[in-house]
């Protein structure tokens, strides 16, 4: 039986089926960490992914060649067996933002404003304090910090700073006027 020459490109691997392999390789430990990533990741993802796991910074160059994305994969390898071998300390666990941080989006998705807030309409109901309207005419209803929220930000959860007024109302209002209209 004749011998068939193999051609010289797939006695080696190419570069691109080993970058494959790794991305492959790296969700898989990834998954198994207990880190969901979907397999149909990029190269630039899973990297990401990795490095945060060993608390690194991925700066990716925009348009990076095979050469380099296997250099950042190495680099991974390097850190999973120098943390097996105890010679790297695992990351520590990121530091909670504190708590006066000063970040509006955030404290209105909390469960302590949207609890807060609740009470505030169940107390004084939906109606503006400022132009009376009310759901009925096509308004909605906010509960407005009377003292602003960036510029007062340890009265957040203060009841006593807390009014309803429509989103028309609110809006003109703004960040400057401190207008008490509960009992106006
Ligand atoms: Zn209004």
């Amino acid at each position: 039986m004749p011998r068939r020459r193999i051609p010289p490109s797939m006695g080696s691997k190419s570069k691109g089926d080993k970058l494959e392999k790794r991305r492959k390789s790296a969700i898989a430990e990834l998954r198994y960490s207990g880190i969901e990533i979907d397999p149909a990741s990029s190269h630039e993802r899973v990297l990401r992914a990795c490095y945060e796991r060993y608390g690194r910074t991925l700066n990716l160059k925009p348009a990076a060649s095979k050469s380099h994305l296997l250099g950042y994969y190495s680099a991974v390898s390097r850190w999973k067996g120098a943390l097996k071998r105890g010679k790297l300390k695992p990351p520590s666990p990121k530091k909670a933002k504190p708590d006066d941080e000063i970040n509006p989006n955030a404290f209105y998705r909390s469960y302590e404003w949207r609890q807060l807030r609740y009470s505030i309409l169940l107390k004084y109901g939906r109606r503006c304090m400022c132009c009376g309207q009310t759901p009925a005419h096509g308004v909605t209803m906010h509960v407005d910090h009377i003292k602003s929220l960036r510029k007062n930000w340890d009265l957040r959860l203060d009841a006593d700073n807390l009014q309803v007024l429509c989103e028309v109302c609110n809006h003109g209002k703004g960040n400057s006027d401190e207008t008490d209209w509960r009992n106006a």
